[in-house]
């Protein structure tokens, strides 16, 4: 039994370990999840769509693992089964972290089962668990099965998601994160051939105030000008636009002429479908609840009601494009169905909305 003044100490280390996630780049804005297990009965989670800057350690809710009931004025992450899954099968699991790590959410995009790899010349294999769509008992099943078929291993990715990594306690855990992401990174550049690095690299941006765009720098030419203008005219729910010109970005506005989502959060956050421009001058593909803006061979605009998430569009398309760069080099890989896609987005749309209301 661990006494009030440690279990205090543990809601300081789970936000402490989410701002160091944060500033290492492993989880981003409110996505991925972190827990830590107090008793053989409970364990403390981030609450849902809580900004990590903005955590206190009595907002922590605690979980019961045997019925997934809570205590506590927030509500558990909306990834909760998944760690209450792993509590039930591992008894080396006592801190755990989910994250949406760029290159193991990478390769679980491929279709493979596993990701094999050495560690300090040790051989080592991270199981991929199937897909299931997040939030679901479907999804905490399959990670729970993976986590009892590899007990030799405390990371397991999750097909088109993301990657959930544990251990004895949060040093342990964030280890685990960090091994499987130098894993993933190098099997994606060697065998995936595919060396963008994981970045946003910001063109000529802009933003609506009262009705008038302003654009972030001077020396915006008239041809991005009337890009913006395009825009806003035909999506008046969007009121910034962030140009991002990264190097898998900006691969991908010059070869690819579609994409559709190999990862949750490109299907939630960016669309469900997204068509590219595939000659200089080709006119721009502007739709509904499509949250970005492909020119040719200039990137793309990420569109978004505020800057921080017109930003989070270019985050996610980043991360979307350097997966489909890999699955086209690959030759494999796992596409999630388009029905999935039109869930996802519709749930995120509705969720993210009466977040939003409720902040304001
Ligand atoms: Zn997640």
């Amino acid at each position: 039994m661990k006494t009030k003044e440690e279990i205090q100490k543990l809601r300081e280390e789970i936000i402490d370990v989410s701002l160091s996630l944060l500033e290492s780049g492993l989880i981003v804005r409110t996505w991925g999840n972190i827990s830590a297990k107090i008793d053989d009965k409970h364990y403390l989670i981030t609450p849902s769509g809580i900004r990590y800057e903005d955590l206190k350690p009595d907002m922590l809710p605690l979980v019961s693992i045997e019925d997934g009931s809570y205590e506590g004025e927030y509500k558990p992450s909306s990834e909760f089964m998944v760690h209450t899954a792993i509590y039930k099968t591992r008894n080396d699991a006592e801190f755990i972290v989910h994250t949406h790590q760029v290159y193991a959410t990478c390769v679980g995009a491929l279709g493979k089962k596993r990701l094999k790899a050495e560690h300090k010349e040790k051989k080592i294999i991270f199981p991929v668990a199937d897909y299931a769509l997040p939030g679901t008992k479907a999804l905490a099943d399959n990670v729970k099965s993976a986590a009892a078929k590899n007990s030799e291993t405390r990371s397991i990715i999750m097909a088109n998601h993301g990657a959930v990594c544990f251990g004895h306690n949060a040093e342990e855990a964030v280890k685990e994160a960090i091994k499987l992401e130098k894993a993933a990174k190098k099997y994606i550049f060697n065998i995936c051939k595919t060396d963008a690095s994981n970045e946003i690299l910001e063109g000529f941006s802009s933003k609506l105030e009262e009705g008038k765009i302003v654009y972030l720098r001077n020396d915006t030419p008239e041809r991005v000008k009337l890009i913006h203008q395009t825009i806003y005219a035909k999506r008046p729910d969007v009121h910034c636009i962030f140009h991002n010109k990264s190097e898998a970005v900006m691969t991908i506005s010059r070869r690819v002429n579609h994409m559709r989502p190999l990862l949750d959060d490109f299907a939630q956050i960016i669309g469900t479908s997204v068509r590219i421009p595939t000659a200089e001058g080709a006119p721009l593909v502007v739709k509904k609840k499509i949250n970005t803006v492909f020119a040719y061979n200039d990137g793309a605009y990420c569109l978004g009601d505020t800057e921080e998430d017109a930003k989070s569009a270019a985050i996610v398309l980043d991360k979307g494009c350097i997966a489909h760069l890999a699955v086209t080099r690959f030759g494999e890989g796992r596409f999630i169905s388009l029905k999935d896609c039109f869930k996802m987005n519709r749930n995120y749309r509705k969720n993210y909305s009466v977040l939003a209301k409720s902040v304001k």
